[in-house]
């Protein structure tokens, strides 16, 4: 059985590669499964499905939601989410109506800031899907403001920062009922975005969550620390959680990064989608 990767992007949301190239990308080094995991939005799941079907890969439809938080983001994943349930597809409508209000003030804010640069450029860059802050950062550096995504988030665009706008979002309540009520299973991802101060605060949230309807925390994601990854894994077994882990793999703006290994240490085996599989509910499979 081969490796699987449960968090990619396409350029459906952010990624570099199309639903087709990234089904492929996967299939070429090996991979078992991948799920798609576009920020707000499906519109990559149906092409990724039909390719894996014709080249011979497992897809597994799923989503990550940006979730009310602070003081870092709260992103959650749904996997095995029905893409044409209706109330999914109308609060991610919401979702992308308001990242289109948002983008306009963030192109403001940095011609305020001096920044000579155009939504016209920012749309050309997302390549026609979605557009998100990665985006902007691509054109921050070809415009020759900044030398990369790094420097473009650190002095623009992360929360905080002077280009930053804030968009609407749902709760964590919320999102996870959304993504439980079309039959997905509701996974925390990469814990250590939340920025919280210690392991006490984590466990409260993660007490909160699980009363919702939450199934599952990544553990295993690219930039946990050892000691991160087996903490997350003692509160999931703590909790009744499933563990899942996989790359956020974009394409290229984080060096060295690639599918299914992440920077050469990720190995997930095939029973974590099995575990994942045989965790949703009976009405659900
Ligand atoms: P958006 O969907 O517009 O909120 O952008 C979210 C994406 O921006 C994330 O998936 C990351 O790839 C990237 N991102 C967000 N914050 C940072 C940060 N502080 N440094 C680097 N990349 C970031
Ligand atoms: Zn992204
Ligand atoms: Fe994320
Ligand atoms: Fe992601």
């Amino acid at each position: 059985m081969g490796n699987i990767d449960l968090h990619l992007h396409t350029t459906a949301s952010d990624g570099v590669m199309t639903p087709s190239e990234i089904v492929n990308y996967a299939k070429s080094r090996g991979l078992q499964a991948i799920a798609i995991t576009d920020h707000d939005t499906i519109e990559g799941v149906e092409e990724a499905l039909s390719e894996g079907r014709r080249a011979g890969l497992e897809v597994i439809p799923g989503i990550e939601i940006s979730a009310e938080h602070s003081p870092g983001s709260m992103h959650l994943l749904g996997f095995f989410i029905d893409i044409h349930d209706p109330i999914l597809r109308e609060r991610l409508g919401y979702l992308q109506r308001a990242r289109a209000e948002r983008n306009p003030r963030m192109v403001d804010k940095l011609n305020k800031l001096g920044v000579s640069i155009t939504f016209e450029e920012v749309l050309k860059a997302s390549g026609g899907g979605q557009v998100g802050r990665p985006h902007f950062a691509q054109v921050l550096i070809e415009k020759g403001y900044v030398r990369s995504f790094q420097e473009a988030f650190n002095r623009f665009l992360r929360k905080g920062a002077p280009a930053y706008v804030e968009k609407m979002r749902f709760s964590a309540e919320e999102s996870i009922h959304f993504i439980n009520d079309a039959s997905g299973v509701a996974v925390l991802a990469h814990p250590k975005t939340l920025q919280l101060n210690d392991r006490f605060e984590l466990e409260n949230l993660i007490l909160r969550l699980v009363q919702e309807g939450l199934r599952g925390i990544e553990a295993y994601y690219p930039e946990h620390f050892a000691f991160e990854v087996e903490l997350y894994k003692t509160l999931a077994e703590r909790h009744g959680l499933l563990v899942t882990g996989g790359t956020d793999y974009h394409g290229i703006e984080k060096n060295g990064l690639d599918i299914g290994v992440g920077r050469g240490d990720m190995n997930l085996p095939y029973s974590i989608l099995e575990n994942l599989r045989t965790a949703r509910r009976p009405s659900q499979r």
